[in-house]
């Protein structure tokens, strides 16, 4: 129990200092435990400790962690890569989707979603850095998709997420996710109802802290609550 205590309660105190030396209100940050090859106990003992939102990769370990973990209630947010032919078991399992960067993926939660009359909160995810590895929409898709979803009933777009380059030191990050908040402006300025569009989900252990400086709303952190991952 102890380390994941202690870890929460770092990440909360640089979450603060960060916080104060931008003016910004702590409570306006909301950190996303990553559970990625985490084991269900310590999952558990992290809500137990007040992470209320977790983030999982994948579909499949999902489920068995969602299942396990029912009685805490903790609000599930998926953060991986998906194919339109999950998007059934995403739909039933996850509070919200992070992680929308086409059409065919939106239409294919917004079906579902229509099926379970349910209203499912989404991000768009850009590719920031247009890396080949990364998915995520191109910058310049952000709109377009943006128009297109708004049309869909069920889905809710309440903001941006992005994965960035990764950057030795976090503060070369920084030009990386000015430009996803300049993305959210932009889209703010579209939009009808722009008071939704509130969430910029950036930031990880490394660089959380910039992350919030530049506006963050979520940030997914997994090593710095959980320790190190094993290395595949
Ligand atoms: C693994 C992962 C994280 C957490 O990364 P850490 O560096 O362990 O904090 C955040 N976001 C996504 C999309 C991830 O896949």
């Amino acid at each position: 129990m102890t380390d994941i205590l202690e870890n929460l309660a770092h990440i909360k105190e640089r979450l603060h200092i960060a916080c104060s030396r931008t003016g910004r209100d702590p409570e306006q940050v909301r950190l996303v435990g990553v559970t990625k090859s985490v084991a269900i106990e310590r999952i558990r003992q992290a809500v137990a400790s007040g992470v209320s939102v977790l983030g999982e990769n994948y579909v499949q370990e999902a489920r068995q962690k969602i299942d396990n973990l029912a009685d805490l209630k903790p609000e599930w947010h998926f953060i991986g890569r998906l194919q339109s032919n999950k998007a059934k078991t995403a739909v039933e399992l996850f509070d919200w989707i992070q992680t929308v960067d086409r059409e065919s993926l939106a239409l294919a939660l917004n079906r579902e979603a229509v099926k379970k009359e349910k209203f499912l909160p989404v991000l768009i995810q850009v590719n920031v850095g247009g890396e080949d590895t990364k998915s995520g929409a191109a910058p310049g898709d952000v709109l377009p998709l943006y128009r297109s979803l708004s049309k869909m009933e069920a889905l809710q777009l309440r903001g941006l997420m992005t994965l960035p380059p990764y950057c030795d030191n976090p503060q070369d990050v920084r030009p990386y996710l000015q430009k996803l908040k300049l993305l959210l402006e932009q889209l703010r300025q579209a939009a009808e109802r722009p008071e939704q569009l509130t969430e910029l989900s950036m930031g990880m252990s490394h660089d959380f802290e910039v992350a919030i400086e530049e506006g963050a709303t979520l940030i997914r952190i997994g090593t710095a609550l959980f320790g190190s991952r094993p290395t595949a």
